[in-house]
């Protein structure tokens, strides 16, 4: 490493001085954040700065952490480093390495002190180690799972419980209807602290298979067992709880293991098809309590995160989804995530079998009974909304007065596709417009059909809405 053969007078005052940018940098930052944040996050972080100052890379010792530090701190530490040396500095996060970095600041360490980089926690092993079953899904973690308005909310508080587990929002209580996600984000959030924390003490359970453990632990007169092995935990995932109704041992020795897990500050996270006060046939005192800590919900993912989970699930299969099919399938198949995963192996299974490429035409073939079903006739309400969710806009704008292209254009092709795809009238499309003036509506109409013949791109747009609402 040509960096460690310097040994100049020159090139040591520089090793100081950019030990002490990074220092400086770290000061700032004790003062700035929680103490807890600042001992989990910043103070592991060791630093290598370049000579001239120019860049920064700062070593995180795992992929997770380093996820979680890009987006939580890496700006404010490139401006406190810009702030302190005078002059933009370049930051950049890298993995530890196995072999010692020369020349690193650890802010653990006095300023001008080397440290070797961290290595990077071996997770299986240490798992293998603690030979502890934690029932957990190593495929569900937060990288696969796509975040958009629907899941923002739950997927950034499971975060912040799996960074920093014990503390705020505990319990955490994630609720939604089926295939939304729910015990994704569970096992992500199991996953993570794994990473970060080979030793904790992590379990899974779907509150089913608690009740069927809490039976057994009766019959068997094991409670002491159940309760250790319960009550050990750093962090209890328990899935689906709205199975305790009317089941009122688990209920009680749930209650037990949910009181001594708090006052340990482990962590206790939950889902439910249901918010905590519409559970039905579970005792009151167990319900305020799931309710004492956050409770988050998942909705139906939106469209363009619709669109999203389909590109990445098959690109996670190694196939290319073009966007307008998966535009096409989004729009078609809306109810849950795991619907959407079937549409998609209907669809990669249908085009490796015929060796296909993936096209609209060959999704609506694959999906052809899952569409048959919904082929309803084609409104002009549903125009609006598709054309407005294809080009991004509002669908209120498909009846206000507004005129700038952006949002004139849209909505002349949304009047264009009402008169070739239904059988209104001009005047009456219009009426359905905001109360335009048929001409308007004739103007739009013959615009779109004259740009159609010139404009591929157009044309191709089209294609795709057409093909979308013809379902
Ligand atoms: P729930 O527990 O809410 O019924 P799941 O967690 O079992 O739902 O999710 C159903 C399927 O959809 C799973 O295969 C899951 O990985 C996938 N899934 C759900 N939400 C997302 C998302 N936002 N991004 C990627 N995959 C998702
Ligand atoms: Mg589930």
């Amino acid at each position: 490493m040509s960096e460690g053969q310097h040994n100049s007078v020159a090139a040591n005052a520089a090793l100081s001085a950019g030990g002490s940018l990074w220092q400086a940098c770290i000061d700032q930052l004790a003062q700035e954040l929680p103490e807890q944040q600042f001992n989990t996050w910043i103070k592991p972080l060791v630093a290598q700065v370049s000579e001239d100052f120019s860049r920064v890379t700062v070593f995180v010792a795992n992929r997770f952490k380093l996820d979680w530090v890009r987006a939580q701190y890496s700006n404010r530490i490139a401006s406190l480093l810009e702030k302190l040396y005078g002059q933009p500095v370049q930051l950049e996060l890298a993995l530890a390495l196995r072999e010692p970095v020369a020349r690193t600041y650890s802010s653990q360490s006095n300023a001008a002190e080397m440290s070797p980089a961290p290595e990077p926690a071996d997770i299986a092993e240490d798992n293998a180690a603690t030979a502890f079953k934690n029932r957990l899904n190593t495929a569900l973690t937060f990288e696969n799972l796509v975040e958009g308005t629907a899941n923002r909310m739950a997927r950034a508080a499971a975060m912040h419980v799996s960074g920093m587990p014990g503390q705020l929002y505990n319990p955490l209580f994630i609720y939604g209807g089926v295939g939304l996600g729910k015990t994704h984000l569970m096992h992500a959030v199991g996953n993570k602290l794994l990473a970060d924390k080979p030793g904790s003490k992590v379990l899974y359970i779907h509150a089913e298979q608690f009740v069927s453990d809490v039976v057994k632990a009766y019959q068997r007169k094991t409670f002491d067992e159940f309760k250790e092995r319960y009550h050990s935990l750093d962090l209890l995932l328990i899935d689906d709880v709205q199975f305790f109704a009317n089941k009122d041992r688990t209920q009680e020795e749930f209650f037990n293991a949910f009181e001594a897990l708090l006052a340990k500050k482990s962590h206790i996270v939950m889902t439910s098809d249901t918010y905590p006060k519409g559970l039905t046939d579970i005792h009151e005192r167990l319900v305020s309590r799931f309710d004492s800590g956050l409770t988050v919900a998942i909705e139906p993912p939106e469209l363009e995160m619709r669109v999203a989970i389909l590109i990445n699930k098959a690109r996670a299969e190694s196939a290319e989804m073009p966007e307008e099919v998966a535009f096409f399938v989004a729009k078609n198949v809306r109810s849950n995530v795991r619907e959407l995963e079937g549409a998609l192996r209907k669809i990669l299974a249908y085009s490796r079998f015929n060796q296909k490429e993936i096209s609209i035409q060959l999704a609506r073939e694959a999906l052809r009974d899952l569409l048959s079903i919904q082929n309803r006739q084609i409104g002009v309400e549903n125009i609006q909304k598709t054309v407005a969710d294809y080009y991004k806009i509002k669908v209120a704008d498909m009846y206000s007065k507004k005129r700038p292209a952006s949002i004139a254009r849209p909505r002349q092709i949304a009047m264009y596709l009402a008169k070739e795809l239904t059988q209104k009238s001009l005047p009456e499309i219009g009426e359905l417009f905001g109360g335009r003036d048929h001409t308007t509506v004739l103007h739009a109409v013959r615009k779109i059909a004259g740009e159609r013949q010139q404009l591929t791109e157009l044309n191709q747009q089209l294609h795709v809405l057409e093909q979308t609402l013809k379902g």
